[in-house]
Formats: structure tokens, sequence, C-alpha cells
């Protein structure tokens, strides 16, 4: 799609070998290497007005102003980006007063958000090294080495060493269209490999959610990890309970909801990561034979869904991560004589509290994850009115999605999903048709038979008089 691209590809050591000329890159320099406008595909055009806006901004107040990161990455290989980070020696304050429409945000890492409509455009001071003695209140590390800030400012080499991958850390200059490669990016993205700058488990204890970057870019561009990025990750991967659920969130979101959701779920599984997210998910996946096969049928759809730019919610998928230990819970207090109603209640709520030590559900998709769980419980009672009731649930339509999953992950024999399919494509003499089915198959109309027997036992001396 992106003209000279086919040929940039094609000839990536024709190309590097000129690229690391010596005039480029003397020995013993770490300097970039720059790749001019006529040697790489990467066009304006390829970028949103606003992201232009915010560049020559910045460089006509006489600012140094890069594109970084994934919109670099994601045009090299022939993606449009979706968003654009802006990389500068403007400090966050220079930069306020430049934009109007724009504001600070985060502790930990400080940087502008610069609003245009919808759009945001995330600029970010260029970084230097943490750790300097100068800069204790700015750059904090724990014990352990996590960076709990990162607020040292410093030039565009060091904050390219700064970043995750190599391919992050290619930078488009607005001043000349060309293309700084700080750390040999541009031959792993050739190769297809995403590889960490610097030592790899220091890199992870800095910042423990780069194990859960590298999986998401891997099953995002289809690269593999190279060995020495690796290789501490199943060691590193506890590292991750430090992390603030709130984070944690959004990381998860953005991993289950980028569509590539099937394949992040099992790099997560096979790099021990899912288990410091989800344990007690991770733990159900062991002891049910359908747990795992459910998330990941959600997951396939979820995938399908954004494929087709329909509409998803990280309820829905919440619903099946959880499903499995909230039946095993379930279970348990169901055989210490909880009826199933509040026994379904407890677990849930159990479940739920549980896992919001480690990643946060907002309420606003914990509610909606519950009432599909709650759901499961009313969609076996299809008798009279109650049928009408449930159909006209506001999450009615989620449920019933997430009950056909139940059955094609194993988890209960099909049937009752066919039904309601049926029943919901009715006219109205066939719901009715549908209905008397139920009455006349003892096991379709379940509980609600015997609470009504039971009702009319207790009549006492009162009633007959
Ligand atoms: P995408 O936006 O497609 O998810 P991205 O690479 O742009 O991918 P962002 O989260 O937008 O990811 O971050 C922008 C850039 O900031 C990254 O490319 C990387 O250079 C740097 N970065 C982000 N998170 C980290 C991190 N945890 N550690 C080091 N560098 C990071
Ligand atoms: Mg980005």
């Amino acid at each position: 799609m992106i003209k000279g691209f086919t040929r940039f590809l094609q000839s990536p050591g024709q190309r590097i070998k000129s690229l690391f000329g010596p005039q480029d890159a003397p020995a013993g320099s770490t300097g970039p290497r720059i790749i001019p406008r006529p040697e790489h595909p990467v066009s304006r055009q390829h970028f949103s007005d606003a992201a232009l806006k915010v560049l020559y901004r910045l460089h006509n107040a006489g600012f140094q102003a890069f594109l970084v990161g994934g919109c670099i990455r994601d045009s090299l290989l022939g993606h449009m980006p979706k968003d654009f980070d802006v990389a500068t020696d403007a400090t966050p304050e220079q930069i306020r007063e430049l934009f109007r429409n724009s504001r600070i945000i985060g502790r930990r890492f400080r940087i502008v958000h610069v609003r245009f409509g919808r759009e945001v455009i995330e600029v970010t001071t260029f970084r230097g090294k943490p750790n300097d003695d100068h800069a204790d209140h700015i750059s904090q590390q724990s014990d352990e080495g996590l960076l709990l800030r990162d607020n040292v400012w410093g030039n565009i080499e060091e904050d390219a060493l700064r970043r995750d991958f190599t391919v992050n850390a290619l930078y488009y200059n607005i001043a000349d269209f060309s293309i700084h490669d700080f750390a040999d990016g541009v031959k792993d993205i050739e190769a297809r490999t995403l590889r960490l700058i610097g030592d790899p488990a220091t890199r992870y204890r800095e910042d423990p959610v780069r194990m859960l970057r590298a999986v998401r870019f891997a099953a995002k561009l289809d690269f593999h990890l190279h060995p020495a990025t690796e290789a501490p990750i199943h060691d590193a991967a506890p590292l991750l309970l430090q992390i603030p659920p709130a984070r944690l969130f959004d990381e998860v979101l953005k991993l289950f909801m980028a569509g590539q959701g099937v394949e992040t779920f099992r790099l997560l599984r096979h790099y021990g990561l899912f288990e410091m997210l989800f344990p007690e998910a991770d733990e159900a996946m062991e002891e049910l034979p359908w747990a795992e096969r459910l998330v990941e049928l959600a997951l396939e759809s979820t995938d399908r869904r954004i494929r087709e730019e329909r509409p998803v919610t990280p309820a829905f998928l919440f619903a099946s991560l959880l499903w499995a230990p909230v039946q095993q819970r379930q279970a348990i207090l169901e055989a210490e004589g909880m009826p199933p109603i509040p026994a379904l209640q407890a677990a849930s709520q159990q479940v739920v509290s549980r896992q919001l030590q480690h990643i946060s559900i907002p309420k606003r998709f914990s509610l909606p994850m519950r009432d599909i769980w709650d759901l499961q419980q009313r969609l076996p009672l299809r008798r009279g009115k109650r049928v009408f009731q449930t159909r006209e649930h506001p999450r009615f339509r989620a449920a019933y999605d997430f009950l056909l999953l139940r059955e094609g992950a194993g988890e209960i024999a099909p049937g009752l999903g066919d039904w309601w399919t049926a029943f919901q494509q009715a006219d109205e003499h066939e719901q009715r048709r549908l209905l008397g089915k139920v009455g006349a198959d003892p096991a379709g109309s379940g509980q609600p038979r015997k609470r009504r027997r039971r009702r009319r036992k207790p009549r006492g001396p009162a009633s007959d008089a």
C-alpha cells in the first residue's frame, strides 16, 4: 500500500549497510542512524492533522519535535497509525503555554495531552537517565528496582534508551522528515522482532508492565520476542503483583480488546503472566475442562466483533474470565447447604472482591457482569410471564450470548440456547407453542412449579374458615 515500502523491506541488508556508513555512525559512536526522507516510506499523509499541527507549532517555536513510538512503527509496517505520540525538548510547562487546549497529566510519568475535538495527542518531554544525584525528587525507584517516577528531562538520545522496545524508539523528525533510529529498530522491524532496549531483566524490574506490552505487541504485530527479551519473563512475572490495579485494568483492556485477544490470551498463559492477572481463573482452568475454552470462545467473539466494527463490552469478557471460579465457589457453598440463588450471589461477591485486589473493575462493568451471571439462573425458567420478563431484561442479549458460550465450551449440555434462539425469532403464536412445549417437559419447567406447589401446602384452619 505504501509506495516504496516493499523495496525498503526487500533490500534491508543493502539499505542498512548504507545507513550504517561511517559518515552516519562512526565506530564507537552511539548516535542515531538517520534515514533521510527519500529512503523510508513514512509520509505526512499517514498522520492526522492534529498530530501535524502539534509538531509544527513546537517546531515553529524553536523546539525539537518528533513523532515516536507506535505511529512510526505501524507506518513502517504499512498499517495506518491509530494514535500519535510526540516527543520534544520543550518542558511540560512550555508545551502548556503553546497549546491552550492542553493539560498536564500523570505523576509517575508526566505528559501533556493536547486535545483536538475527540483526538488527543500525547506530548512527552525527552526523558534522561534516572538516578542522577540531582534528580531524587523527580525520579524514584523502589528497593526492587521498580521505577516509581520518571520525570528527569534529557536529550533525544537518552529518551530513546528509556523506551521499551527498539521498534518503539524510532523518531520521525518534522524538521526534515527523516527517521532517527537509535537502537536498530528498523532492523528489528524487518526481522519482526521485539527486543527490549538494555538489560531485559532490569527493564522488567523497572516496569513489569513491559512484559504485558511484549505479549500485546507480539500478538498485534505478529512479531516474535527476541530470546534475551523472552528469557526473564517467567521469573519476572510475579513482579506484576506490585502494579496498581487501576493501571492493570487499562492494560487488560488493551490486551483483550484490541482485536487479537485469542492470541494474546494464549501467550499470556504460555509465559505465566495470566495467572498474575487472574489467579483464580487460572487455577480454575487447571481443574475445569471447559473453563479455558469458555474464555477462548469469548475472545474469539470479541475479536470477530472488533473486525466487524461492532461494539464490544469489557463486562462480557470479565464475565467469561471469572465465571469458572464463581462456579467452583458456588458449588462449594451449595454443598454446604446454601440454595442456588444465594450461593451464586455470595460466590460472585467473593470472587469479584478477591479479583479487585489485582485488577480494578469499574462499577459500570462489574454491575452488568453480575447481571449476566444472575441471568444464567433465570434463563432455564421458561414458564409464563417470567419468560417475557427475562426477555425484556436490559442484559438479556449478553446473557443469552453467554449461555451459548457455556454450551459451546461444554460446561452445560446444549439445548437451552436453541430454545431461546427459537423464542426470540418466533411470532406470538409460535412463542405460545414453545412455552407449551416447556410445560410438557418437566426438565424445562424446573423450579417454579415446585415453588408453587410448596406455597399451597401450609393451608391451616384460618384459610378453611
Ligand atoms: P500503541 O499505541 O499502538 O498501543 P505504542 O507503542 O504507541 O503502541 P503507547 O502506550 O502509546 O504505545 O506508548 C508510546 C511510546 O511510549 C511507546 O512506543 C514507547 O516508546 C514508550 N513507552 C510506553 N510505555 C512504556 C513503558 N512502560 N516503558 C518504556 N517505554 C514506554
Ligand atoms: Mg501510541
